[in-house]
Protein backbone atom coordinates (compact mmCIF):
# COMPACT_ATOMS: atom_id res chain seq x y z
CA UNK A 1 0.00 0.00 0.00
CA UNK A 2 1.36 3.50 -0.92
CA UNK A 3 2.07 5.96 2.14
CA UNK A 4 0.07 9.13 0.37
CA UNK A 5 -2.21 9.52 -2.28
CA UNK A 6 -2.49 13.02 -3.75
CA UNK A 7 -5.37 14.11 -5.85
CA UNK A 8 -4.62 17.10 -8.06
CA UNK A 9 -1.15 18.19 -9.61
CA UNK A 10 -2.29 21.82 -9.25
CA UNK A 11 0.42 23.92 -6.66
CA UNK A 12 -0.78 22.06 -3.71
CA UNK A 13 -0.84 18.70 -4.78
CA UNK A 14 2.67 19.38 -6.70
CA UNK A 15 4.38 20.57 -3.53
CA UNK A 16 2.75 18.06 -0.89
CA UNK A 17 4.34 14.97 -3.63
CA UNK A 18 7.89 17.28 -3.38
CA UNK A 19 7.66 17.30 0.20
CA UNK A 20 6.68 13.80 0.70
CA UNK A 21 9.39 12.61 -1.76
CA UNK A 22 11.61 14.73 -0.01
CA UNK A 23 10.69 12.89 3.19
CA UNK A 24 10.86 9.19 1.93
CA UNK A 25 7.01 8.49 1.51
CA UNK A 26 5.71 6.30 -1.16
CA UNK A 27 4.01 9.06 -2.90
CA UNK A 28 1.18 8.66 -6.30
CA UNK A 29 -0.09 11.76 -7.32
CA UNK A 30 -3.25 11.70 -9.82
CA UNK A 31 -4.57 14.58 -12.24
CA UNK A 32 -7.46 14.33 -14.65
CA UNK A 33 -5.24 16.24 -16.59
CA UNK A 34 -1.74 14.90 -18.18
CA UNK A 35 0.74 18.07 -17.24
CA UNK A 36 1.72 20.76 -18.79
CA UNK A 37 -2.38 21.71 -18.53
CA UNK A 38 -3.47 25.20 -18.20
CA UNK A 39 -4.83 26.18 -15.06
CA UNK A 40 -6.81 29.99 -15.27
CA UNK A 41 -4.90 32.28 -13.51
CA UNK A 42 -3.20 35.78 -13.32
CA UNK A 43 0.09 33.61 -12.61
CA UNK A 44 0.78 36.17 -9.81
CA UNK A 45 3.53 35.40 -7.20
CA UNK A 46 3.58 37.42 -4.48
CA UNK A 47 6.92 38.44 -2.36
CA UNK A 48 5.07 35.75 0.00
CA UNK A 49 4.79 32.95 -2.85
CA UNK A 50 8.33 32.86 -4.08
CA UNK A 51 9.91 33.74 -0.89
CA UNK A 52 8.32 30.58 0.68
CA UNK A 53 8.75 28.89 -2.93
CA UNK A 54 12.88 29.66 -2.45
CA UNK A 55 12.85 28.51 1.07
CA UNK A 56 11.23 25.07 0.16
CA UNK A 57 14.51 25.20 -2.19
CA UNK A 58 11.91 24.72 -5.27
CA UNK A 59 12.57 26.17 -8.77
CA UNK A 60 9.97 27.58 -10.84
CA UNK A 61 10.03 29.42 -14.14
CA UNK A 62 9.16 33.22 -14.46
CA UNK A 63 7.86 35.34 -17.72
CA UNK A 64 7.66 38.81 -16.14
CA UNK A 65 8.32 41.07 -13.21
CA UNK A 66 6.45 43.81 -11.26
CA UNK A 67 8.15 46.36 -9.89
CA UNK A 68 5.35 48.32 -9.39
CA UNK A 69 1.93 47.95 -9.04
CA UNK A 70 -0.89 50.68 -9.90
CA UNK A 71 -4.16 50.44 -8.48
CA UNK A 72 -6.91 52.15 -9.95
CA UNK A 73 -10.24 52.88 -7.53
CA UNK A 74 -13.26 55.11 -8.08
CA UNK A 75 -11.30 57.65 -10.51
CA UNK A 76 -7.98 57.60 -7.83
CA UNK A 77 -4.89 55.65 -8.88
CA UNK A 78 -1.95 54.86 -6.40
CA UNK A 79 1.50 53.48 -7.13
CA UNK A 80 3.24 51.29 -4.81
CA UNK A 81 6.85 50.39 -5.34
CA UNK A 82 7.89 47.11 -3.34
CA UNK A 83 9.75 44.04 -3.63
CA UNK A 84 8.72 42.61 -6.76
CA UNK A 85 5.76 40.48 -7.89
CA UNK A 86 6.94 37.77 -10.42
CA UNK A 87 4.63 36.62 -13.30
CA UNK A 88 4.63 32.54 -14.08
CA UNK A 89 2.48 30.73 -16.95
CA UNK A 90 0.52 27.94 -14.72
CA UNK A 91 1.27 25.22 -17.03
CA UNK A 92 5.10 25.32 -17.04
CA UNK A 93 4.77 26.47 -13.24
CA UNK A 94 2.65 23.61 -12.23
CA UNK A 95 4.45 21.44 -14.11
CA UNK A 96 7.95 22.55 -13.08
CA UNK A 97 7.01 21.74 -9.59
CA UNK A 98 5.54 18.18 -10.80
CA UNK A 99 8.50 17.15 -11.95
CA UNK A 100 10.84 18.08 -9.18
CA UNK A 101 8.37 16.14 -7.11
CA UNK A 102 10.04 12.97 -8.79
CA UNK A 103 6.29 11.01 -7.68
CA UNK A 104 5.04 8.52 -9.48
CA UNK A 105 1.83 10.02 -11.58
CA UNK A 106 -0.93 8.61 -13.18
CA UNK A 107 -3.46 10.60 -14.94
CA UNK A 108 -6.76 9.38 -13.77
CA UNK A 109 -10.64 11.18 -12.90
CA UNK A 110 -10.63 10.79 -9.61
CA UNK A 111 -14.95 10.02 -8.75
CA UNK A 112 -14.77 9.37 -4.90
CA UNK A 113 -12.54 8.78 -1.88
CA UNK A 114 -13.64 5.99 0.82
CA UNK A 115 -11.34 5.35 3.60
CA UNK A 116 -7.84 3.73 2.47
CA UNK A 117 -9.31 4.00 -1.54
CA UNK A 118 -9.31 6.76 -3.92
CA UNK A 119 -11.94 5.88 -6.84
CA UNK A 120 -11.02 6.69 -10.47
CA UNK A 121 -12.56 6.35 -13.32
CA UNK A 122 -9.72 3.88 -14.72
CA UNK A 123 -8.89 2.29 -11.74
CA UNK A 124 -8.98 2.16 -7.47
CA UNK A 125 -5.84 3.39 -5.53
CA UNK A 126 -4.72 2.13 -2.44
CA UNK A 127 -3.10 4.10 0.03
CA UNK A 128 -2.84 5.01 4.20
CA UNK A 129 -3.48 9.20 3.85
CA UNK A 130 -5.20 10.77 0.95
CA UNK A 131 -4.50 14.61 -0.03
CA UNK A 132 -7.06 16.41 -1.86
CA UNK A 133 -5.60 19.08 -3.76
CA UNK A 134 -8.17 18.97 -6.54
CA UNK A 135 -8.87 23.00 -6.23
CA UNK A 136 -12.07 24.76 -6.27
CA UNK A 137 -14.50 22.46 -6.96
CA UNK A 138 -13.06 19.58 -5.13
CA UNK A 139 -14.34 16.08 -5.59
CA UNK A 140 -12.31 14.76 -2.60
CA UNK A 141 -14.10 17.62 -0.19
CA UNK A 142 -17.78 16.76 -1.48
CA UNK A 143 -17.06 12.85 -1.06
CA UNK A 144 -16.37 13.06 2.34
CA UNK A 145 -19.17 15.81 3.20
CA UNK A 146 -16.96 18.98 3.19
CA UNK A 147 -18.98 21.50 1.52
CA UNK A 148 -15.90 24.21 0.80
CA UNK A 149 -17.75 25.31 -2.74
CA UNK A 150 -21.02 25.75 -2.80
CA UNK A 151 -21.07 27.35 -6.40
CA UNK A 152 -22.27 31.63 -6.00
CA UNK A 153 -22.83 31.19 -2.03
CA UNK A 154 -18.87 30.67 -1.51
CA UNK A 155 -16.69 31.01 -4.92
CA UNK A 156 -15.93 34.22 -7.48
CA UNK A 157 -15.81 33.75 -10.64
CA UNK A 158 -12.96 35.11 -12.75
CA UNK A 159 -11.40 35.12 -16.44
CA UNK A 160 -8.23 35.65 -17.73
CA UNK A 161 -6.11 35.40 -21.27
CA UNK A 162 -2.90 35.46 -22.00
CA UNK A 163 -2.78 38.82 -24.83
CA UNK A 164 0.09 39.63 -27.16
CA UNK A 165 1.02 42.88 -26.88
CA UNK A 166 3.46 45.81 -24.80
CA UNK A 167 5.38 44.24 -21.97
CA UNK A 168 5.93 46.58 -19.30
CA UNK A 169 7.66 46.43 -15.29
CA UNK A 170 3.88 47.71 -14.12
CA UNK A 171 1.30 45.71 -12.49
CA UNK A 172 -2.31 46.88 -12.65
CA UNK A 173 -5.18 46.12 -10.40
CA UNK A 174 -8.32 48.14 -11.64
CA UNK A 175 -11.48 48.22 -10.00
CA UNK A 176 -12.84 50.64 -11.93
CA UNK A 177 -12.93 48.32 -15.50
CA UNK A 178 -15.19 45.52 -13.06
CA UNK A 179 -17.54 48.30 -11.24
CA UNK A 180 -18.09 50.64 -14.43
CA UNK A 181 -18.61 47.75 -16.75
CA UNK A 182 -20.91 45.47 -14.24
CA UNK A 183 -21.80 47.29 -11.11
CA UNK A 184 -20.44 45.18 -8.56
CA UNK A 185 -17.50 45.02 -7.22
CA UNK A 186 -14.48 42.87 -8.40
CA UNK A 187 -11.17 44.00 -10.34
CA UNK A 188 -9.62 43.53 -13.63
CA UNK A 189 -5.60 43.13 -13.76
CA UNK A 190 -2.57 43.35 -16.19
CA UNK A 191 0.40 41.55 -14.93
CA UNK A 192 3.47 41.54 -17.67
CA UNK A 193 4.58 39.20 -19.83
CA UNK A 194 8.00 38.98 -22.06
CA UNK A 195 5.17 39.35 -25.06
CA UNK A 196 2.43 41.08 -23.87
CA UNK A 197 0.42 40.18 -20.48
CA UNK A 198 -2.12 38.23 -18.37
CA UNK A 199 -4.82 40.12 -18.56
CA UNK A 200 -8.40 39.05 -16.78
CA UNK A 201 -10.83 39.91 -14.37
CA UNK A 202 -13.04 38.96 -11.04
CA UNK A 203 -16.17 39.20 -9.68
CA UNK A 204 -17.23 37.69 -5.89
CA UNK A 205 -20.53 37.75 -4.34
CA UNK A 206 -24.01 37.31 -5.72
CA UNK A 207 -25.13 35.77 -9.42
CA UNK A 208 -21.84 35.25 -11.21
CA UNK A 209 -21.11 37.30 -14.20
CA UNK A 210 -20.08 36.14 -17.51
CA UNK A 211 -16.56 38.77 -17.68
CA UNK A 212 -15.49 37.06 -21.25
CA UNK A 213 -16.66 40.64 -23.16
CA UNK A 214 -15.19 42.86 -20.20
CA UNK A 215 -12.11 40.64 -20.54
CA UNK A 216 -10.99 41.24 -24.72
CA UNK A 217 -12.87 44.81 -24.42
CA UNK A 218 -10.25 45.71 -21.78
CA UNK A 219 -7.14 43.94 -23.39
CA UNK A 220 -8.20 45.68 -26.40
CA UNK A 221 -8.41 49.09 -24.90
CA UNK A 222 -4.72 49.16 -23.32
CA UNK A 223 -3.04 47.65 -26.67
CA UNK A 224 -3.12 43.89 -26.60
CA UNK A 225 -4.35 41.22 -28.64
CA UNK A 226 -6.27 38.71 -26.57
CA UNK A 227 -5.91 35.14 -26.71
CA UNK A 228 -8.67 32.38 -25.35
CA UNK A 229 -10.56 34.03 -22.37
CA UNK A 230 -10.76 31.17 -19.70
CA UNK A 231 -13.00 30.96 -16.73
CA UNK A 232 -12.64 29.43 -13.18
CA UNK A 233 -14.46 29.59 -9.99
CA UNK A 234 -12.27 30.66 -6.91
CA UNK A 235 -12.77 30.36 -3.58
CA UNK A 236 -13.46 33.49 -1.16
CA UNK A 237 -11.88 31.95 1.60
CA UNK A 238 -15.13 29.51 2.54
CA UNK A 239 -12.83 26.99 5.30
CA UNK A 240 -15.76 24.65 6.04
CA UNK A 241 -13.47 21.84 6.93
CA UNK A 242 -9.88 20.38 6.13
CA UNK A 243 -10.42 16.96 5.88
CA UNK A 244 -12.09 13.90 7.57
CA UNK A 245 -10.44 10.41 8.93
CA UNK A 246 -7.36 9.55 6.96
CA UNK A 247 -8.00 12.39 4.31
CA UNK A 248 -6.55 16.04 4.62
CA UNK A 249 -7.56 19.01 1.85
CA UNK A 250 -4.73 21.38 0.70
CA UNK A 251 -5.28 24.29 -1.06
CA UNK A 252 -8.40 25.64 -3.01
CA UNK A 253 -9.87 22.38 -1.86
CA UNK A 254 -9.81 23.46 1.36
CA UNK A 255 -10.63 26.68 0.43
CA UNK A 256 -7.71 28.30 1.40
CA UNK A 257 -7.69 31.56 -1.01
CA UNK A 258 -7.27 35.17 -0.12
CA UNK A 259 -11.41 35.99 -0.42
CA UNK A 260 -10.32 39.94 -1.20
CA UNK A 261 -7.34 39.66 -3.86
CA UNK A 262 -8.12 36.19 -4.95
CA UNK A 263 -4.32 35.01 -4.19
CA UNK A 264 -3.75 31.52 -4.00
CA UNK A 265 -0.80 30.06 -4.70
CA UNK A 266 0.86 31.52 -1.67
CA UNK A 267 -1.86 29.16 0.62
CA UNK A 268 -1.35 25.91 -1.94
CA UNK A 269 1.84 25.58 -1.49
CA UNK A 270 1.69 26.77 1.97
CA UNK A 271 -0.59 23.80 3.30
CA UNK A 272 0.60 21.16 0.70
CA UNK A 273 3.73 21.70 2.02
CA UNK A 274 1.96 21.14 5.71
CA UNK A 275 -0.04 18.25 3.87
CA UNK A 276 2.87 16.42 3.36
CA UNK A 277 4.60 17.03 6.43
CA UNK A 278 1.22 15.93 8.56
CA UNK A 279 1.73 13.16 6.58
CA UNK A 280 5.05 12.48 7.62
CA UNK A 281 4.64 12.49 11.21
CA UNK A 282 1.49 10.52 11.52
CA UNK A 283 3.12 7.54 9.60
CA UNK A 284 6.92 7.77 10.86
CA UNK A 285 6.76 9.92 14.10
CA UNK A 286 3.39 8.40 15.57
CA UNK A 287 2.50 5.17 13.74
CA UNK A 288 -1.31 6.13 12.99
CA UNK A 289 -2.50 7.95 9.89
CA UNK A 290 -5.81 9.01 12.11
CA UNK A 291 -3.19 11.45 13.69
CA UNK A 292 -2.21 13.17 10.83
CA UNK A 293 -5.85 15.30 10.47
CA UNK A 294 -4.73 17.26 13.53
CA UNK A 295 -1.28 17.24 13.01
CA UNK A 296 -2.34 19.12 10.01
CA UNK A 297 -4.94 21.17 11.99
CA UNK A 298 -2.02 22.27 13.80
CA UNK A 299 0.29 23.72 10.95
CA UNK A 300 -2.35 25.00 9.04
CA UNK A 301 -3.95 26.99 11.93
CA UNK A 302 -2.41 30.45 11.16
CA UNK A 303 -3.56 29.86 7.45
CA UNK A 304 -7.14 29.49 7.96
CA UNK A 305 -7.13 32.21 10.42
CA UNK A 306 -5.61 34.60 7.93
CA UNK A 307 -8.06 33.41 5.03
CA UNK A 308 -11.32 33.92 7.58
CA UNK A 309 -9.65 37.06 8.78
CA UNK A 310 -9.62 38.48 4.47
CA UNK A 311 -13.81 37.40 4.16
CA UNK A 312 -14.57 40.24 6.84
CA UNK A 313 -12.23 42.50 4.25
CA UNK A 314 -13.80 40.98 1.68
CA UNK A 315 -17.20 42.01 2.99
CA UNK A 316 -15.71 45.68 3.53
CA UNK A 317 -14.22 45.89 -0.04
CA UNK A 318 -17.76 45.22 -1.27
CA UNK A 319 -19.56 48.30 0.79
CA UNK A 320 -16.94 50.84 0.40
CA UNK A 321 -15.65 49.50 -3.65
CA UNK A 322 -18.49 51.82 -5.38
CA UNK A 323 -18.19 54.78 -3.12
CA UNK A 324 -15.62 57.45 -4.09
CA UNK A 325 -15.38 59.40 -0.96
CA UNK A 326 -14.80 55.91 0.89
CA UNK A 327 -12.12 55.06 -1.61
CA UNK A 328 -10.73 58.54 -0.62
CA UNK A 329 -10.69 58.12 2.96
CA UNK A 330 -9.09 54.86 2.81
CA UNK A 331 -7.92 53.91 -0.58
CA UNK A 332 -4.12 54.64 0.73
CA UNK A 333 -4.09 53.24 4.20
CA UNK A 334 -5.79 49.67 1.87
CA UNK A 335 -3.24 49.84 -0.78
CA UNK A 336 -0.63 49.67 2.12
CA UNK A 337 -2.50 47.47 4.05
CA UNK A 338 -2.03 44.89 1.35
CA UNK A 339 1.01 45.27 0.20
CA UNK A 340 2.58 44.63 3.78
CA UNK A 341 0.75 41.06 4.10
CA UNK A 342 1.40 40.01 0.17
CA UNK A 343 5.38 40.96 0.78
CA UNK A 344 5.07 38.61 4.29
CA UNK A 345 6.19 41.59 6.38
CA UNK A 346 2.77 41.56 8.32
CA UNK A 347 -0.27 39.62 8.66
CA UNK A 348 -4.19 40.54 8.57
CA UNK A 349 -4.69 39.55 11.59
CA UNK A 350 -1.85 41.96 13.03
CA UNK A 351 -2.75 44.44 11.10
CA UNK A 352 -6.41 44.26 11.91
CA UNK A 353 -5.84 44.42 15.81
CA UNK A 354 -6.34 48.20 16.11
CA UNK A 355 -9.39 48.35 13.93
CA UNK A 356 -11.06 45.26 15.97
CA UNK A 357 -10.17 47.42 19.51
CA UNK A 358 -11.79 49.86 17.99
C1 LIG B 1 -8.67 33.64 -13.21
C2 LIG B 1 -7.91 33.40 -11.92
C3 LIG B 1 -6.80 34.17 -11.63
C4 LIG B 1 -6.03 33.90 -10.49
N1 LIG B 1 -4.88 34.62 -10.28
C5 LIG B 1 -4.06 34.30 -9.24
C6 LIG B 1 -2.80 34.95 -9.09
O1 LIG B 1 -2.41 35.79 -9.91
N2 LIG B 1 -2.01 34.61 -8.03
C7 LIG B 1 -2.42 33.66 -7.11
O2 LIG B 1 -1.68 33.42 -6.15
N3 LIG B 1 -3.60 33.01 -7.26
C8 LIG B 1 -4.42 33.29 -8.31
N4 LIG B 1 -5.59 32.59 -8.48
C9 LIG B 1 -5.91 31.49 -7.56
C10 LIG B 1 -5.08 30.25 -7.90
O3 LIG B 1 -5.14 30.00 -9.29
C11 LIG B 1 -5.61 29.03 -7.15
O4 LIG B 1 -5.90 29.37 -5.82
C12 LIG B 1 -4.59 27.88 -7.18
O5 LIG B 1 -4.48 27.36 -8.48
C13 LIG B 1 -5.00 26.77 -6.22
O6 LIG B 1 -4.06 25.73 -6.35
P1 LIG B 1 -4.49 24.22 -6.02
O7 LIG B 1 -3.29 23.40 -6.23
O8 LIG B 1 -5.19 24.18 -4.72
O9 LIG B 1 -5.62 23.86 -7.12
P2 LIG B 1 -5.53 23.87 -8.71
O10 LIG B 1 -4.42 24.70 -9.19
O11 LIG B 1 -6.91 24.19 -9.18
O12 LIG B 1 -5.18 22.36 -9.08
C14 LIG B 1 -6.14 21.34 -8.92
C15 LIG B 1 -5.75 20.16 -9.80
O13 LIG B 1 -6.65 19.09 -9.52
C16 LIG B 1 -7.04 18.47 -10.73
N5 LIG B 1 -8.34 17.85 -10.49
C17 LIG B 1 -9.51 18.47 -10.23
N6 LIG B 1 -10.48 17.57 -10.04
C18 LIG B 1 -9.92 16.34 -10.20
C19 LIG B 1 -10.43 15.02 -10.13
N7 LIG B 1 -11.70 14.77 -9.85
N8 LIG B 1 -9.57 13.99 -10.33
C20 LIG B 1 -8.26 14.23 -10.62
N9 LIG B 1 -7.72 15.48 -10.71
C21 LIG B 1 -8.55 16.52 -10.48
C22 LIG B 1 -7.06 19.60 -11.76
O14 LIG B 1 -6.91 19.11 -13.07
C23 LIG B 1 -5.88 20.45 -11.29
O15 LIG B 1 -4.68 20.08 -11.95
C24 LIG B 1 -6.41 32.87 -9.59
C25 LIG B 1 -7.57 32.10 -9.86
C26 LIG B 1 -8.32 32.37 -11.02
C27 LIG B 1 -9.53 31.53 -11.30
Amino acid sequence: MLDVIIVGAGPAGSTAALIAGRLGLKTLIIDRLSPPREKPCGGGLTPRSWKLLNALGVEYPVYGICKEVETRAAGYSYVLKKEPIYVTRRPDFDYSLLKQSNAEFVKDQVISVRQNEVVGRASVYQGRIIIGADGATSTVARSIGIANYRREKTHAIAYMTIAKGPTSETCVVDFDAVIDGTGNVGYAWIFPLAEGANIGAGIGGGKWADLRQLVEEYATKHGYKPGKVMGHPLSLGYVAGLGRGNVLLAGEAAGLVDATTGEGIYYAVASGAAAAIAAYAALRIWGREKYALSIYHELVKPYVKEVKKTRKLYHLAKAIGTKKWAVKLLGRRLVRLYSAVYTGEATYSLLLRPVQRL
